[in-house]
């Protein structure tokens, strides 16, 4: 397993690096934003298993890292790691597509168990879908589609098609790549169709049980979702409100159903 390290600031990067090698990972570190795109490139797409990210660097920010990074489809789990401890700057970052953030000072310990859960979950989602039965998941209207014998985990719901093996959503002609955390809301929602979910327990199912997020962010990554596969967001018809509680997702809405929201209670 690779971890690229982007801080510069020495002390933390070679004592980050020590920490992750005594744990059995390949180190990297990048000492400003420009190098550490470069370094992306070279070692391709799937090069890292995990990027533990500073904002605050010299030239090119965290934020314009994080950016590029998934304008260019690479879909390595970012664990931000800053100083900045304001809620905008967690939301920025979640916005533009990192998959935990942890401010400085850290415990170290928290620090390790997070960077295993990040690569567990990635490496989970990566061998479920290796090995995937061509079945559909519980409760789920559609089936996962098979596609010359090899069975590929697919999910398909109005326009839309989710392919858990390659982090993709197909919308009509459209492909969009997710992030591991979007991948899982969506996933979280297609496994529990047709059930109300409660912020909160989106919030423990889908994030890890110390990040530090607030049910705003779950908020922001459903608009996200929405503005992906709903063919009209300011009406949605698959990912519902639920007022007062959290969402509802459906795959195949009712034609006489009130799609803008529900109101249960
Ligand atoms: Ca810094």
């Amino acid at each position: 397993m690779r971890i690229l390290v982007v801080e510069d600031e020495e002390a933390i990067a070679e004592g980050l690096k020590f920490n992750f090698e005594q744990e059995g990972y390949e180190v990297v570190v990048a000492p400003d934003g420009q190098l550490a795109l470069t370094v992306l490139k070279e070692c391709g797409r799937d090069g890292f298993d995990l990027i533990v990210l500073d904002l605050m660097l010299p030239g090119l920010s965290g934020y314009e890292v994080l950016r590029e990074l998934r304008q260019d489809n690479v879909l390595i789990p970012v664990l931000v790691l800053s100083a900045r401890t304001l809620s905008e700057d967690k939301i920025l970052a979640f916005d533009l597509g990192s998959d935990q953030y942890m401010t400085k000072p850290f415990a170290l310990r928290e620090l390790l168990s997070r960077v295993k859960s990040l690569i567990d979950r990635r490496q989970a989602i990566v061998m479920a879908a290796a090995n995937a039965p061509a079945t559909p998941l519980e409760g789920t209207a559609a089936p996962i589609i098979p596609i010359e014998n090899k069975p590929e985990p697919k999910f398909q719901f109005g326009k839309v098609t989710v392919n858990f093996q390659t982090f993709q959503v197909h919308v009509g002609d459209r492909v969009h790549s997710l992030t591991t955390l979007e991948l899982e809301l969506l996933k979280y929602f297609i496994e529990h169709e047709g059930e109300v979910l409660s912020r909160t327990r989106i919030l423990n199912h889908v994030w890890d049980e110390h990040a530090e997020v607030t049910t705003r962010t779950i908020d922001n990554f459903v608009l996200r979702l929405r503005k992906l596969i709903e063919p009209d967001t300011s009406k949605p018809s698959h990912i519902l409100s639920v007022r007062g509680t959290g969402y509802r997702f459906v795959a195949t809405p009712s034609p006489q159903a009130d799609a803008a929201e529900d109101f249960v209670e």
